[in-house]
């Protein structure tokens, strides 16, 4: 299996590179942001409780986020692999995708980090609000808060990953096929 993380911060492009990622490597696109999008869309419970703190930059607590990845992952059991995207999020969440993992038999074979600076992550993300539908891109002080929580939460998932040598860092500032053939280059090595 290939199971890749595509990690960075909120509109460092991991959604727009993992659907041409899916293309080349025929692996599950999993992001648990959109998963989360389509059940506040249709309303469920797990979408209702969802919501609240969507709406807040916040991240909904993990048993809820690792529940919904179990039961994405364990639907689709005979893929090549899956591209990871948005999660994890936290450390109590990348041990429960370790685990996962480590009930098919697989493993997170590398992390690969966006790097893409805080002014520009601001602007594509209220660029991206004009048109989105998603109301948690509209207003800067929620963007500000979903940048913050990744630093303090989710930037230890590199770290965490980093201490098993599976952690790597690629320039994500440029044309979307610049950083797809970098993204390539590192998939390919692998
Ligand atoms: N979210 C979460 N856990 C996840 C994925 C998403 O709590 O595993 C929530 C969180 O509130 C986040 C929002 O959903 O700010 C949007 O997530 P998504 O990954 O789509 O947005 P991105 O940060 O990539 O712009
Ligand atoms: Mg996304």
């Amino acid at each position: 299996m290939i199971n890749l993380i595509l990690f960075g911060p909120p509109g460092s492009g991991k959604g727009t590179q993992a659907a041409k990622l899916v293309e080349q490597y025929a692996l599950l696109h999993i992001s648990t942001g959109d998963l989360f999008r389509y059940e506040m869309s249709n309303d469920t419970p797990l979408g209702q409780e969802a919501k609240s703190y969507i709406a807040k930059g916040e991240l909904v607590p993990d048993e809820v986020t690792i529940g919904m990845l179990r039961n994405k992952v364990e639907a689709n059991p005979d893929v090549r692999g899956y591209i990871f995207d948005g999660f994890p999020r936290t450390i109590a969440q990348s041990e429960a995708l370790d685990a996962l993992l480590a009930e098919k038999e697989g493993e997170v074979s590398k992390l690969i980090m966006l790097d893409v600076p805080d002014d520009e992550i601001v602007a594509r993300i209220l660029n991206r609000g004009k048109t989105s539908g998603r109301t948690d891109d509209l207003d800067e002080d929620i963007v500000r808060n979903r940048i913050q929580i990744y630093k303090n939460e989710t930037s230890q998932v590199f770290d965490f990953y980093a201490i098993k040598e599976k952690s790597i860092k690629i320039d994500g500032v440029g044309s979307v096929e610049e950083i797809f053939n970098r993204l390539c280059d590192e998939i390919d090595n692998l």
